[in-house]
């Protein structure tokens, strides 16, 4: 391999080190990074076909305002004013941004300052509100901070793996083939899916439990009621270590009196239930893995709280090969949620209370700091829709395909005074709303860090030229920030500059107070951060190594330093089946494209795999609906409708229809899965439900 740059997988959470290296014939050869820890060599079909990807063809080139082509500094100036002209006759509530799990932490701690430091709002939200917003929500219900507890190598350690909605298989395939390899050497790895669907993962399972879709804190309920009555409980941990037991054991008992009301809740057979329960309460190294088939419903902070409920009451955290593991979506959703990009914190794991307000405004040196939190992304886009946000810029992400009632989204962004959006791509079907385009580098184009799921920070860097006129989203941010009048707190000259002020502000009056801390690197020489090795936060100036594991001394973020126990009192989705809409649409990925296709568009390799939009359903409900196999079929809800391709399995369970995410306008026409889904969002972490949405299927007519 020719000189090979390291450098990160710019697809999903799980962060797998690559080698890219540029030939001689302009081509990048791609091979998995034997030495990072995340994947140790290996990558999936999406990671080995990076280097089909990053033709020009599909670039934005230069920037462009109101559909002309123009220089840096008109495109620049028009975002500037846009935005000044706006908070000056509205208020800074007025203006949002809207960014993405693919920016870099750089990217997103700069964009975060402007928005919350400088401009006075916190109306900044990201697409990783839906993808792993719950979690979040429950980790700092239990945990008082937004903490993932362990690591990849827990999984290679447990002795039994739950993997709760989550079709690891195809959407963190380096992690299940870190499964699949333990599972290899030690037959005696026990791994339940609990999924409604059969998937490419349940391939592993030793238990698949398809429970009723929603039914998930039920089950968790019943198996923490189960571990209590059968003696499980870890008193010595419980009594020292955690709060609230009771009550949450209360509710458990409440609704799951017995293994056989839960089972007939979950729509489960009590033999397996009872399996599973006896699993749990035996293996002590039980990692419980949880992704979107949780956190994307309207209930989904709960039923995360109800997950790490189970943890809590037998101990099982903070030691190898135990706890509960949220795996996220993005390549950088957990580097976002660092610099506060959800709109409901405000940066570095702060909360907005008025201690850590003062805090961040002394250490930013301005005046100007937001009070209390901002729009989350589904009330930022109704915001939007009403009038009331003027200025709205875009970073990274195409929220016309992938928000929920995506039809509604398109209509606001129609009608908004003032649309920025900057991205790598010249036509998605958000660029089509715009008034200004700002071309940005794409990934091998650009530097910085992103943190994967088990809170790993690596490098990403760049090892080509950018395409035409693109630049760093940092520098894009920095430079607008500038035109507003606050250069001095954006002269950033570097990636490196960014990261050293991120990490001083985490380590800014923390003394072990908070959880994210990066202290020890606030003083990294640019030549550090150069040849900077993937490190686990936190790391402290005490602790310089990294920290793999957190909680082993059962000493928790909240005031008392005790975890909390949540009592869940179980909820079905917000918008339920009816006469008129009487499946129930759960939306989802494939395993060889990422998002909206942008990307994975652009490779016949990847696009070979499943090539058009499809629709799963149980051949029970394929015959009620008149559906054969293989034919059009169109899907209606009350927010919108999509043709797809229908495959009749038994895999879908039955009373329910699988649709993927990706298609788009640019693809396919009324293709998109994410226009017909409900906008209802979970009242704790905002997170919608696109789990559950009431659904008609019926054959396609041709008009
Ligand atoms: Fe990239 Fe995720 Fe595949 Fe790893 S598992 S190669 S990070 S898409």
């Amino acid at each position: 391999m020719n000189r090979p740059i390291r450098t990160t997988c710019p697809y999903c959470g799980v962060g797998c080190g690559v080698l890219a290296a540029v030939a001689a014939d302009g081509t990048t050869e791609i091979r998995g990074d034997s030495e990072h820890p995340a994947n140790f060599g290996r990558l999936c079909s999406k990671g080995a076909a990076l280097g089909e990807t990053l033709g020009h063809s599909e670039r934005l080139l230069h920037p462009e305002v109101r559909g002309k082509a123009c220089d840096w500094n008109t495109a620049l100036d028009a975002v500037a004013n846009g935005f000044a002209r706006a908070i000056r006759e509205h208020g800074p509530d007025s203006v949002a941004f809207y960014v993405s799990g693919q920016l870099l932490t750089e990217d997103y701690y700069v964009a975060n300052k402007l928005m919350k430091g400088f401009i006075g709002s916190a109306n900044i939200d990201t697409n990783s509100r839906l993808c792993m917003s719950s979690s979040v929500a429950g980790h700092q219900r239990a945990f008082g901070s937004d903490t993932v507890p362990g690591n990849y190598q827990d999984l290679e350690l447990a002795t039994l793996i739950v993997l709760i909605g989550s079709n690891t298989a195809w959407c963190h395939p380096v992690i299940y083939q870190r499964i699949r390899a333990a599972k290899e050497k030690n037959p005696d790895l026990k791994i339940v899916v609990i999924d409604p669907r059969q998937t490419a993962t349940s391939e592993i399972a030793d238990l698949h439990l398809p429970v009723k879709p929603g039914s998930d804190a039920l089950l968790f309920n019943g198996l923490l009621a189960y571990l209590h009555d059968r003696g499980d409980s870890n008193t010595h941990f419980v009594d020292a270590f955690t709060e609230g037991m009771q009550p949450a054991l209360d509710a458990a008992h409440a609704c799951a009196p017995s293994t056989a009301a839960v089972a007939s809740g979950c729509g489960l057979r009590e033999q397996d239930v009872t399996r599973f329960y006896l699993w749990f309460s035996v293996n002590e190294k039980t990692v419980s893995v949880y992704s979107q088939g949780i956190n994307q419903t309207s209930s989904g902070t709960d039923k995360v709280n109800a997950i790490i409920n189970c943890h809590l009451l037998t101990g099982r955290i903070g030691r190898p090969g135990m706890g509960p593991f949220s795996v996220t979506g993005q390549p950088n959703a957990m580097g976002g949620r660092e610099v506060g990009g959800l709109a409901n914190q405000l940066a570095a794991h702060m909360n907005f209370d008025a201690g850590n307000v003062d805090r961040v405004r002394r250490f930013w040196n301005s005046s100007n700091v937001a009070q209390r939190p901002g729009l989350k992304a589904v009330d930022l886009f109704r915001a939007v829709g009403e009038g009331k946000i003027k200025a709205l810029w875009i970073m990274a992400t195409n929220p016309a395909v992938s928000l929920p009632d995506a039809d509604r989204v398109r209509e606001a962004l129609a009608q908004c005074e003032f649309v920025v959006v900057s991205d790598c791509v010249r036509a998605t079907d958000t660029t089509a709303y715009a008034h200004v385009l700002l071309p940005a580098s794409a990934w091998g184009e650009k530097n910085g860090t992103v943190t994967n799921s088990e809170r790993r920070i690596s490098r990403q860097r760049a090892f080509l030229e950018p395409a035409g006129e693109a630049r760093p989203d940092w520098w894009i941010v920095s430079e607008v920030a500038r035109r507003m009048g606050y250069a001095q707190a954006f002269d950033y000259h570097s990636p490196a500059d960014i990261f050293r002020e991120h990490a001083a502000l985490s380590g800014f009056e923390n003394d072990g107070k908070r959880d994210f801390d990066l202290g020890a690197l606030a003083t990294l020489a640019d030549a550090e951060y150069e040849g900077f090795s993937p490190i686990q936060w936190p790391v402290p100036r005490d602790r310089p190594q990294g920290t793999p594991r957190m909680f082993a001394d059962g000493r928790f973020y909240t005031e008392n330093h005790k975890a909390r126990f949540v009592a869940v009192t179980p909820r079905g989705p917000f918008n339920e089946k009816d006469d008129e809409y009487p499946l129930a649409l759960n939306t989802g990925r494939v395993r060889d494209h990422w998002h909206t296709l942008t990307r994975t568009g652009l490779s016949p390799r990847l696009s070979g795999h499943i090539v058009e939009p499809f629709a799963e359903i149980h051949p029970q409900d394929a015959r009620q609906h008149g559906i054969k196999d293989g034919t059009l079929v169109s899907l209606a809800t009350r927010w919108g409708e999509m043709l797809a391709r229908a495959r009749v399995t038994e895999t879908q369970r039955p009373g329910s229809v699988f649709a993927p995410i990706h298609w788009n306008d640019q693809y396919a026409r009324r293709a998109r899965a994410d226009a017909l889904v409900n906008p209802a969002t979970d009242p704790v972490s905002g997170q919608p439900e696109f789990k559950h949405t009431p659904v008609n299927v019926t054959p396609y007519q041709a008009a």
